[in-house]
């Protein structure tokens, strides 16, 4: 960031963001040119989502969604900037904004199978198969299915699809984003983790707001499950009481 950027940066940090605990004068941000390409970006993998359907969007690699775009001209091809942005977010080192989790995925174009994974009925969602739809089974038996599958299988697509959302909310503020999500290339997500919520309580499950349910505190006294995400873990992440660790 250069001195002029901070300086306008630091006239509107208030007081009150800064108590939140949400914004700091070090954050780093995208420049005014990277942020309109993020919006662009954004609007173009919401539409690749709709194109192709919730369910598989989880699913669809870089190749695919590009040749997605480029034959629909409600899409349109992504244009160079839009895949510069992508391959700085997937190639960054995000140690530079904080996040210290490690790298999940070396492959832009990393391809996930329907053989390999388990559609999980009314959620929208896939697991792998093997250890983690054998744990999910596991974890709803023991505790019933007022528990529920929020998130499951996310390849390189979906995660940047998430990534470039809440780097959009956050006002192209990096740090901040790193702090909440993982980088398209650090999901484990990618590899096998999956997140759980309690049925009803709706957004607030990607919240603290689920540490406080019955469903959560049957759920860490199981000797085969730890969260990912504990409360000041060393990858640099919230708390996440909903991220079940199984890779
Ligand atoms: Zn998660």
């Amino acid at each position: 960031m250069t001195r002029r950027d901070f300086l306008l940066y630091s006239s509107v940090l208030t007081a009150a963001s800064l108590n939140a605990g949400t914004l700091y004068a070090t954050d780093s941000y995208l420049t005014a040119d990277e942020f309109s390409t993020l919006l662009s970006l954004d609007i173009k993998l919401t539409k690749i989502k709709r194109h192709v359907g919730f369910g598989n969007f989880n699913l669809i690699s870089y190749d695919d969604s590009l040749k997605v775009a480029k034959t629909n001209m409600h899409i349109g091809e992504f244009n160079k900037k839009e895949i510069s942005l992508i391959d700085r977010f997937f190639y960054d080192n995000p140690a530079k904004y904080g996040f210290y989790g490690e790298r999940t995925c070396y492959n832009l174009n990393n391809k996930i199978s329907k053989k390999h994974v388990v559609k999980i009925l009314h959620t929208g969602h896939y697991i792998f198969q093997g250890t983690p739809t054998e744990d999910y089974a596991r974890i709803i038996g023991d505790i019933g299915d007022t528990l529920y599958l929020t998130s499951g299988v996310r390849n390189v697509i979906k995660q940047l699809s998430l990534y470039c959302s809440k780097l959009k909310r956050l006002k192209g503020n990096i740090t901040q984003t790193s702090r909440d999500i993982a980088p398209p290339s650090h999901s484990f997500h990618a590899i096998g983790d999956f997140d759980v919520g309690k049925l009803g309580l709706g957004s607030r499950n990607f919240t603290s707001d689920f540490a406080k349910t019955t469903e959560f505190e049957h759920m860490i006294r199981l000797d085969y499950i730890s969260i990912r995400y504990s409360p000041n873990n060393l990858d640099g992440v919230r708390y996440e009481p909903w991220h079940v660790k199984i890779v």
